[in-house]
């Protein structure tokens, strides 16, 4: 059922009254190579959180590669959510969402994804209430649209060059960024400079090693990649302490990832100037608030802003764009492409990518509508029917 502001009863707290999970399975429109894994396909985890006054809120984790990335897995934030927040979440008050992410934050360590999918829930929850999109909830934009950055990851130079030139042909993307680090390092760069000379400056390109290299490497990897023409490096090694010697001695910007995983952590790695620029994502920092605080600390620091993924759907991505719209500054765009790997469409309408940038709804909540039909037939529980999770015990009801 789409909800809208007719069949929502005004005034009066909305109470959490069903906490309702499952996973969808969706293809990728070709493995994406990584240098930690190859993903054939991408599950979303799926949260949806019903109050008592008819408004219903959706929210999405995701990981890469299962449990390649980090901690937590689509299948374990279901059991996580299910089990450990369901009971902390019933009969709350859902607009009262600082007070619930609190009780959650003290309730439960870490789990930072399955957190953000809960904020995401509950924040498009009360966008519905409230008439607002979620971007004003946050704060209101600075921006109407966001650049997107396209990753380039089909481990094979030419076809990567044809697709960047689809790409640029589409207006769809005029940033790439590479995936490497699965190779030796000399081989990854003169991947890198093959193809930045085919597409000149047409299109910028930049690259992410996902901590794969040591920090003799990234010195070596570092001084190749600026003479091939790449304007920023994300995380080519591990510690925060390697990011911070190898910033500043080679003309190339040094973005943190997966180091950033929450306020806490950007706090450390902009003591330490541990990185030029930071790739914010919503679900690594723990929420869309979260996120907002991890900008703040880099703007503070003098920190550069990126809008990274988790490669999430649809849900996941445009609640990223909403709270990304909200930050002072995002000197190097976004990389909100995540719906776009996917073969299927699991919205009603599509989100809107054109001109090189990604819109962002100005409907209540997330501003999307579910293509209900398509999401129950991409349910990994389809053939055991729908399971509804956790119920507000009666007694609680009002
Ligand atoms: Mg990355």
């Amino acid at each position: 059922m789409e909800t809208t502001l007719h069949n929502i009863t005004a005034a009066g707290p909305a109470l959490i009254d069903r906490v309702e999970t499952f996973l969808v399975d969706l293809p990728t429109i070709r493995p994406h190579q990584l240098s930690m894994a190859t993903m054939n396909g991408q599950t979303l985890m799926l949260v949806r959180l019903y109050c008592s006054d008819g408004s219903i809120g959706v929210g999405e984790g995701t990981t890469i590669g299962g449990l390649a990335y980090g901690a937590e897995s689509p299948e374990g934030m279901k059991l996580a959510i299910d089990t450990y927040f369901a009971p902390l979440l019933l009969g709350a008050d859902a607009s009262q969402i600082p007070a619930i992410m609190a009780r959650l934050n003290k309730a439960i360590c870490d789990n930072r994804f399955a957190k953000c999918a809960i904020e995401t829930a509950l924040f498009d929850a009360l966008g519905q209430r409230t008439g607002l999109p979620v971007s004003q909830l946050l704060g209101g934009r600075s921006r109407e649209s966001l650049p997107i950055a396209w990753t380039l990851a089909s481990g094979d130079t030419a076809k990567d060059i044809d697709e960047a030139e689809r790409m640029l042909a589409q207006r769809r993307h005029n940033i790439f960024k590479l995936k490497i680090g699965r190779r030796e390092v000399d081989a990854d760069v003169a991947h890198v400079a093959a193809i930045k000379k085919a597409l000149g400056d047409r299109g910028a390109v930049r690259v992410d090693v996902n901590m794969a290299w040591s920090e003799l490497e990234a010195q070596r990897g570092l001084a190749g990649l600026v003479d091939a023409g790449c304007e920023l490096v994300e995380q080519p090694v591990a510690s925060p302490q390697a990011l911070a010697r190898l910033k500043g001695r080679h003309a190339i910007a040094i973005m943190a990832d997966e180091s950033l995983t929450g306020p806490a952590s950007a706090f450390a790695l902009a003591r330490i100037g541990g990185a030029d620029v930071f790739a914010i994502k919503i679900e690594q920092s723990g929420g869309l608030r979260a996120a907002q605080q991890v900008a703040a600390i880099g703007d503070a620091a003098g920190i550069e802003l990126y809008g990274g993924t988790m490669l999430e759907g649809a849900i996941g991505t445009i609640a990223s764009a909403h709270a990304f719209a909200t930050f002072r500054e995002l000197q190097w765009g976004t990389e909100l492409f995540g719906p776009l790997l996917l073969t299927e469409e699991i919205l009603a309408e599509p989100l809107q990518y054109q001109d090189f940038q990604l819109a962002i709804p100005h409907r209540p909540g997330l501003g999307i509508t579910l293509d209900e039909e398509r999401l129950q037939y991409f349910r990994r529980d389809r053939k055991q029917g729908a399971t509804v999770t956790a119920v507000r015990p009666a007694k609680l009801a009002g």
